[in-house]
């Protein structure tokens, strides 16, 4: 289901917050009381701030950020998961379209942390669990990737982000979400889609 987290004791960092107000456009004061609200950033001089290399709960934020998706709709979801990708550094190994598709899953367990252990070691590879996934599955011999999304985060804001990442070396790549599979908005633990080029 969209914004129930899977586990207690996640944490997502500032970086992440941020880059969800950053992409609220006009929605930005809407988006910055309601998560002042839940607890999440402060204001300092009249400004909202978040801290950059704070952990903030991964609950608290789901459920304000399910807050502000009701107000906003979905197509500013849409649009506010497709500039996450803006603020995001990518690593080297990340040159074509599977391996963009594939870092979505890296960077999500590199934003977050349980017990502050961040999910995800760049140095030895292990990723741990508790907030599910991005899924990355090549059809062979097609330019045809499926990603079956498995994680706390509403549907359009998911479409978002794949987009832009499929976009990044595909321009022409489009992104269809599999309306044959289970959605979280209608209360499944996960959407797939599909993306071809
Ligand atoms: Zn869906």
């Amino acid at each position: 289901m969209q914004f129930k987290a899977f586990e207690p004791n996640i944490e997502v960092n500032g970086q992440t917050v941020y880059a969800v107000v950053d992409g609220m456009g006009h929605f930005k004061s809407l988006g910055e009381k309601i998560l002042l609200q839940a607890g999440i950033g402060e204001m300092k001089d009249g400004k909202y701030v978040i801290q950059m290399d704070g952990w903030y709960s991964h609950d608290k934020w789901l459920q304000a950020f399910e807050n502000i998706a009701k107000q906003i709709g979905d197509p500013t979801l849409k649009q506010i998961g497709m500039k996450i990708p803006e603020n995001a550094q990518f690593p080297p190994w990340v040159k074509d379209i599977d391996s963009a598709v594939k870092s979505i899953d890296i960077a999500y367990h590199m934003n977050h942390r349980k017990k502050d252990t961040v999910l995800f070691n760049p140095e030895t590879g292990v990723m741990l669990e508790g907030i599910g996934h991005y899924g990355y599955e090549r059809v062979e011999g097609k330019n045809l990737i499926i990603s079956e999304c498995k994680n706390p985060y509403p549907c359009a804001f998911d479409h978002g982000i794949i987009t832009t990442m499929a976009r990044k070396f595909e321009l022409r790549a489009t992104v269809a979400h599999d309306d044959s599979k289970p959605c979280r908005k209608n209360g499944a633990d996960s959407c797939t889609y599909i993306i071809t080029w």
